[in-house]
């Protein structure tokens, strides 16, 4: 049984769309996901349309702009039920909510009120493009370029590791529009993908198959000035939030999810494989190890469902979003090791579905910030500098937006 039913915050409500996503996920996705394993490295697009339907893309929009606005806990256990069934598609679905941020908490009102209904009835795919090809995490300094020409702007440059890259209908993408190290030199533009001069170059990962991940390559891209999100110069701020708020915890939900199916499948094998006069699971030793993975997982979901719990709340809970994903991370990094030794020689076996599941996982270490980016912000939350916080900050938009609903 997952940790998140034992949770005493869980309405009845939370419980419903657990059993529906999890009925979902097998029914719909179980085929879908072993598809989409033997493809190979590739974009699907099956999942986007099965995932289209179910209004989930929404699930942190607003009501007044079509969405189902059920918080940060349904949304982290809606993401970990359909990534314990398929991982790309949990990805899939995290990717698009994260590329629905910028929009939602810096687009203007007729952004806003034009895409978002769009978006959460699932006709319109976001994505979120931050990552600089040399770059990297180090956003203020990234290479991509946007200058004014007459009421538009040229945008110019590349963006790697795109999630969704090859599925979006629409990218927020960050680039610079400022001084390289000024924090206000950077600018998100909504560029539509049949703009010209957007191309998608695939750049295939062994993980998550099925998933895109891709470069978004920018060519003299014109863009009117209204497709600005914020005001120029809020582009760090746009990334960050986006990150810290949904990031975080989507990556969090969607490493849960994995991490569970590693013990689900993990305890079906050491309990009918044979050994001596009974099985594997009969082994002290081999216990252990069971017994460590579902402390691994109870200790992640504790620290997601949590840092969930505060956000829906409005708190300000920075320090427990990087710690959710970094627990989610960690914990399910060390299950994978404990499956590995449990499963023996037949770890790595292509086709044993603990080698796909410890393939996939090790590709939720980057997105979000990785481990040693997370130990940074918790370092800095404990000894400085302390800087102001992105849950306040959406807790703050929140309530402007629907001060019925703060
Ligand atoms: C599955 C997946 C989905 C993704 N989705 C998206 C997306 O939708 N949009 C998007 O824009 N990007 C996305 N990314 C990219 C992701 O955000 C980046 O991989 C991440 O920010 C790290 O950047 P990098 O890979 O260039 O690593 P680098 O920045 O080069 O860092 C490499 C390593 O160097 C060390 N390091 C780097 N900087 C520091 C520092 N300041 N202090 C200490 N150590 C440091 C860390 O150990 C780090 O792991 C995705 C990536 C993956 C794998």
């Amino acid at each position: 049984m997952p940790t998140a039913l034992s949770l005493p915050f869980l309405t009845d409500d939370h419980l419903s769309l657990l059993n529906e996503a999890e009925a979902f996920a097998t029914s719909r996705l179980t085929a879908l996901a072993r598809q989409m394993e033997e493809g190979g490295p590739h974009t699907n697009r099956d999942v986007r349309q099965i995932l289209s339907e179910t209004g989930w893309l929404g699930l942190l929009i607003d009501t007044e702009d079509g969405g189902l606005n059920l918080g940060h806990t349904a949304k982290t256990l809606v993401l970990q039920a359909v990534s314990r069934v398929s991982p790309a598609a949990g990805a899939t679905l995290q990717a698009s909510i994260l590329g629905s941020a910028p929009i939602a908490e810096y687009g203007s009102e007729e952004m806003r009120r034009k895409l978002l209904p769009e978006i959460a009835a699932g006709r319109c795919w976001p994505s979120i493009a931050v990552t600089d090809p040399e770059r990297g995490s180090h956003i203020l300094g990234l290479e991509a370029t946007a200058r004014p020409s007459g009421g538009q702007y040229i945008l110019e440059g590349e963006k790697v590791l795109v999630g969704n890259a090859a599925i979006a209908d629409v990218h927020c993408v960050v680039v610079r529009t400022g001084k390289p190290g000024d924090r206000h030199s950077l600018t998100a533009f909504l560029v539509e993908q049949d703009t010209p001069g957007v191309d998608i170059v695939p750049a295939p990962v062994n993980g998550l198959r099925g998933f895109s991940v891709d470069t978004l390559r920018l060519t003299r891209v014109c863009v009117p000035e209204t497709n600005m999100i914020g005001e120029l110069g809020d582009g760090l701020d746009v990334a960050q939030l986006a990150s810290v708020v949904y990031g975080r915890l989507n990556l969090a939900a969607v490493a849960l999810g994995i991490h569970q199916r590693m013990l689900d499948e993990t305890t079906q094998r050491v309990s009918t494989r044979k050994r001596r006069d009974g099985h594997l699971a009969d082994l002290p030793t081999v216990r252990h190890r069971v017994a460590e993975m579902q402390h691994h997982l109870m200790t992640a979901e504790l620290a997601a469902y949590h840092a969930a719990r505060l956000l829906d709340q409005g708190k300000a809970c920075d320090p427990w979003l990087h710690n959710a994903k970094l627990t989610a991370h960690r914990a399910g990094a060390a299950s994978s090791e404990h499956a590995k030794q449990l499963y023996g020689g037949h770890a790595a076996r292509i086709g044993e579905p603990i080698e796909q599941l410890r393939r996939d996982f090790d590709l939720i270490h980057a997105p979000a910030g990785p481990d040693d980016l997370q130990l940074i912000r918790l370092a800095e939350s404990v000894l400085g500098p302390h800087h102001p916080q992105w849950s306040a900050e959406h807790a703050v938009r929140r309530a402007r937006r629907a001060p019925h609903a703060a």
